[in-house]
């Protein structure tokens, strides 16, 4: 796939993005917001001993047993101030040159972001890096299953490092492969045997894996006849899936599957939810028998926050506002918004207003307060008002990142994620299909 190269829109501004300085300005009493908890404002290394996701929206979801860890970032690192991190990093950047290749997801701080070489959601810097083939280390500043996403569609000598392991993703991780087999099992018992076809050409289901789950679940929809989607791509890859399957079995995000399949005219009582805790998913098998798309029982804790009280208050204090959210949001939150689409939806919406314009975002509030300054034409505010950025996404830090940087300059490849064979090649299978049925966007360049 060809990556476009989207000039970042660079508006000098004095809106400070920095959602570390408003989490420390309102932790030392200098302002008056509100944060999730005071917890924001220490070093994510305090956090990474410890079996959780760390401060922030998804601190109360529950960390599988044999998520990575992350060693002890060392004391230099830790005690290193921001300016001096800063610098670390630019002059790491400087003598790696053209080896090393830095990605900053939207939701980054902007204390990373700054020095990514890209930016954007999780598939379009997974494919730019594709574009870098003379990059000998593809610097992942994202979550860890974005990381084997990378890794999936770089080159074998092309090492994708994650600069902080305990970074991973709740709601990847509430799809757990041994729960998803488990499930596959139960449905041949209830809808017959899963591989073969009826009279009209229909397997019973078809596993469709959003981009935000692990490498083993690509893998295991690559080998059973499945694909992946983004959140940009979920229609068209859903009516891929209804044209060989008699229904869907979605995951992890029963939010983006329910609010695509609603969109599509799939009524809401065929839309059984599978809870893996429970004897088929918590539904009966004339449910299964009658469903269109099977929704697994996760979700993003970060859109969770958003609700329509939220909506509700906007709308009262900005007349005219514009509403839109980040179809991870539950489906009321969707429905009362004004529009619903992807990060880079988003950003492109906000990027095409022509007058200016009251913004309310229900997505990430590190994306939102990076917006704000970039386009300080238009009013941008979050409309969740406590300052609660992605858990995982704060343990990248400044310090992990010049870390991994000054160990590449010295020779050394830390925090490598490699994905086995074994689940690459049908993984890459299922991205393949994906890319038929509709690429995603690509992403910018700093
Ligand atoms: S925002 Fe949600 S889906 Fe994205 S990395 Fe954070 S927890 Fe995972």
């Amino acid at each position: 796939m060809s990556i476009t190269v989207v000039p970042t829109p660079t508006v000098p501004t004095s809106i400070d993005a920095s959602v570390d300085h408003a989490i420390r300005s309102i932790v030392s009493g200098a302002s008056t917001d509100a944060t999730c908890t005071t917890d924001l404002a220490a070093g994510p290394w305090d956090f990474d001993i410890r079996p959780g996701y760390g401060p922030g929206s998804s601190m109360g979801d529950v960390i599988p047993t044999g998520a990575p860890r992350q060693g002890e970032l060392p004391l230099a690192y830790r005690e290193a101030s921001e300016e001096e991190l800063d610098e670390r990093i630019r002059a790491a950047k400087r003598t790696l040159g053209d080896r090393a290749v830095i990605l900053g997801h939207f939701y980054q701080r902007e204390e990373v972001v700054r020095h990514a070489d890209y930016v954007g959601d999780s598939f379009q810097l997974a494919t730019a890096a594709k574009g870098r083939p003379d990059a000998e280390a593809i610097v992942f500043c994202g979550v860890h299953f974005m990381a084997e996403t990378a890794d999936l569609l770089s080159g074998p000598d092309q090492a994708v490092i994650l600069p902080n392991l305990a970074a991973g993703c709740s709601m990847a991780d509430m799809a757990d492969i041994d729960q998803v087999e488990d499930c596959w099992e139960q449905l041949a018992d209830v809808l017959g045997d899963l591989d073969t076809p009826d009279e009209s050409g229909r397997v019973p289901v078809v596993p469709v894996t959003y981009m935000n789950s692990s490498a083993a679940i690509k893998g295991f929809v690559g080998r059973h006849g499945g694909i992946v989607c983004t959140s940009s791509n979920a229609m068209t890859v859903l009516e891929w899936a209804f044209e060989r399957g008699r229904r869907v079995l979605f995951f992890p995000d029963q939010h983006l599957g329910r609010n695509t399949a609603k969109a599509m005219g799939v009524p809401l009582s065929q839309m059984p939810m599978w809870n893996p805790r429970r004897p088929l998913g918590g539904s009966t098998a004339s449910e299964l028998l009658d469903s269109r798309v099977i929704l697994w029982h996760g979700f993003c804790s970060v859109h969770r926050r958003f609700s329509v009280a939220q909506i509700d208050q906007a709308r009262a204090e900005h007349p005219g506002v514009r509403v839109i959210v980040h179809p991870e949001c539950p489906m009321e939150v969707v429905d009362a918004a004004d529009e619903a689409g992807s990060t880079d939806y988003i950003r492109r919406a906000i990027a095409a207003a022509t007058e200016p314009t009251t913004f309310a975002i229900g997505t990430e509030i590190n994306l939102v307060r990076r917006l704000a300054a970039q386009f300080p034409q238009h009013r941008i505010f979050c409309l969740d008002p406590v300052v609660c950025p992605c858990s995982t996404m704060y343990r990248i830090h400044p310090g992990y990142l010049a870390w991994v940087l000054e160990e590449l300059v010295a020779g050394r490849t830390p925090n490598r994620i490699t994905v086995s064979a074994d689940v690459a090649d049908p993984a890459r299978i299922a991205l393949e299909r994906m890319l038929a049925a509709r690429p995603p966007l690509a992403a910018s360049a700093r």
